[in-house]
């Protein structure tokens, strides 16, 4: 048997409505009461976290692993490294990879070199069109079956309505969600940042609010007749705290709504 105390650490547990500073004891990799070993010879090993938050792991909805294809920015080992040192024992990595996250062969490669490598829990999301073109749906039966955990074309935005419709009704099939990534392209042109007091300040192509918010406005029905669960991200504009989450909840009590239907 192999015990561990964390010391005077701040324990937050959300779930159990626990905010205090004390000491957790950790006996072969599981939280335990010090019951559990009152009396028994083991050697404690005592850190000190005094300052430091104890928590349960938390969850980055939104990582980008760069593996295959761009092992030179980061790998799914190093990248695993970085979110652990920084508290999160669960990541979910983008598909733009090369080759894109599109097929099954892709999502199994992943999984394995995370298997290998990776000291978090890497759950991978494949793409919703191939390539990450928005032009021709992937085959997302295939990638649900492969061990996905939901679809999106993160990084790029599916213009055409009709692939983005067909699959939503998809996704909805196999129980996935849809990661949007909201913008329309006319309107964010080649902007690089939120178009505002800062854009001309720095001399910066803008990019309007509007880019992204007209994009969820179209999103919406498409949502709503699908029962969908969507989810939009990346987002520059003011909407961030307001319509974006409205648009949010929105797409979700709607799932809710209709479930039985
Ligand atoms: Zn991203």
């Amino acid at each position: 048997m192999s015990a561990t105390i964390l010391r005077n650490g701040r324990v937050i547990d959300p779930a159990n409505k626990r905010d205090e500073v004390a000491d957790l004891l950790i006996v072969d990799g599981k939280i335990a009461e010090k019951s559990e070993v009152s009396g028994q010879k083991s050697e404690f090993e005592e850190i000190d976290v005094e300052g430091l938050i104890v928590a349960p792991g938390l969850i980055d909805m939104h990582v980008h692993l760069r593996e295959p294809g761009f092992s030179h920015k980061e790998t799914i080992e190093s990248g695993a490294r970085a979110a652990a040192a920084g508290g999160f024992t669960t990541v979910v990595c983008m598909p733009n990879t090369s080759p894109a996250a599109d097929n099954p062969s892709t999502i199994a490669w992943i999984k394995d070199r995370a298997a290998e490598a990776a000291c978090v829990h890497v759950l991978p999301t494949g793409a919703i069109s191939k390539n990450l073109a928005g032009e021709e749906l992937s085959s997302i039966g295939s990638l649900a079956q492969a061990g996905i955990v939901a679809i999106t074309d993160d990084g790029h935005c599916v213009q055409n309505h009709e692939v983005m419709r067909r699959a939503v009704e998809y996704a909805r099939m196999v129980g996935l969600p849809v990661l949007d990534h909201c913008q329309d392209y006319n309107l964010v042109g080649n902007g690089v940042v939120h178009e505002g007091y800062w854009s001309i300040l720095l001399g910066l192509p803008g990019w309007p609010a509007a880019g992204e918010e007209a994009m969820i406005m179209r999103r919406m029905p498409i949502s709503k007749r699908k029962s969908s669960s969507m989810r939009r991200r990346s987002a520059s504009s003011d909407w961030k705290r307001s319509s974006a989450y409205f648009s949010i909840c929105w797409c979700t009590n709607i799932a809710r709504s209709t479930s039985s239907v």
